[in-house]
């Protein structure tokens, strides 16, 4: 491990105090303000799942209920759905309204977020991939870290093999500090591969698993079943988006039908399994064309992106921003407002 600098880490610490004590978290405009919050996963910190995680995708349980108390002491919570329906139909807007979003529809958002929702009666909202959900389908940056992981583990030496090489940007062989990959290490390799579309990632990983006999079939289901997000949705309490149908990246290089049919499908997949109107739509990995965003515009109310920052009501509707939260920013209560302060 690099050793870090301490002159570099107490001036970090200085900003983060300075951003905590006076961020946009704690100022009051007159003009109202909207700050989204994004989440992925809510895991132990021992949970076998969070071995597989990108270090930006979760936060423990324990984290995720400090931020809450420390954000309703400064805004009004509501849903992406209720915010947009006030601003549309011209009501007053809340001074700071946060709403806390969760991006995929992972099974532990019902296991471990919504407990913590409904003791503090918090609404949230949740983004689903409607065609993954109830299904034991993985996102291929889960499907990556488990394969990488597992050749680790069982075949170290395949990691040098040439059908592994499209992984890097360098086509090199795959090497760690250790005998098993850390979390940023495999943070790396996804992003790297972003190079790649959805089905060409899924295509050299379904040959991979099937080159070294990989068994996959073994894992729980790790996103939601239809009962849990029904009864997530029928408490009131939790609002649920589109997310796609298989978590696409609504870029220029996918075809116009697809694009139409992700956006499409998904809100009718949704609202037939819920029973009610899904208006809110996530660009998943935030990525879109003027093709998709016109799509999502025709179909749906509101929408997200991951550009990060807070919103003023005249942000576009359809690219409203947010603030990503993870573990390491978020589990000291002076990093997490620094985060949220906008200021980044
Ligand atoms: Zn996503």
């Amino acid at each position: 491990m690099p050793k870090t600098n301490p002159i570099k880490k107490l001036i970090k610490r200085s900003y983060q105090h300075f951003a905590a004590r006076y961020g946009s978290h704690k100022r009051n405009d007159k003009t109202p303000r909207l700050l989204v919050l994004m989440y992925h996963r809510i895991l132990p910190a021992d949970a076998m799942q969070a071995k597989f995680e990108e270090p930006g995708m979760m936060v423990t349980p324990e984290t995720f209920e400090n931020n809450l108390i420390l954000l309703s002491e400064l805004f009004e919570f509501t849903t992406l759905s209720k915010w947009i329906e006030r601003k549309n139909s011209g009501q007053t807007l809340p001074q700071k309204a946060c709403v806390i979003t969760f991006d995929d529809g992972w099974a532990d958002n019902y296991e471990y977020a919504f407990p913590v929702l409904k003791k503090m009666n918090i609404p949230a909202t949740i983004f689903a991939v409607a065609e993954m959900l109830n299904t034991h389908a993985q996102f291929w940056p889960e499907r990556l870290a488990r394969v990488v992981y597992w050749l680790a583990k069982h075949q170290p030496d395949a990691l040098s093999d040439p059908s592994l090489a499209w992984i890097r940007t360098d086509q090199q062989g795959i090497r760690f500090s250790d005998s098993l990959p850390n979390n940023e290490e495999l943070s790396v390799l996804i992003g790297q591969a972003k190079r790649f579309n959805d089905s060409e990632i899924h295509a050299y990983l379904d040959n991979i698993e099937q080159q070294f006999a990989i068994d996959a079939c073994d894992l729980k289901p790790s996103l939601l079943s239809w009962t849990q997000l029904k009864e997530m949705h029928d408490s009131g309490l939790i609002d649920v988006g589109s997310h796609t149908c298989h978590h696409i990246r609504l870029n220029e290089k996918v075809s116009e039908d697809t694009i139409q049919y992700e956006i499409t499908a998904s809100k009718q997949i949704l609202e037939k399994q819920l029973g009610g109107p899904i208006n809110t739509f996530c660009f998943p990995n935030g990525d879109y064309s003027n093709y998709s965003l016109s799509v999502v515009k025709q179909n749906y109310a509101a929408a997200v992106t991951t550009q990060q920052g807070w919103n003023t009501d005249q942000q576009d509707n359809h690219l409203l921003q947010r603030i990503g939260v993870h573990e390491d920013a978020a589990k000291d209560p002076i990093a997490f407002q620094a985060l949220i302060s906008g200021w980044h």
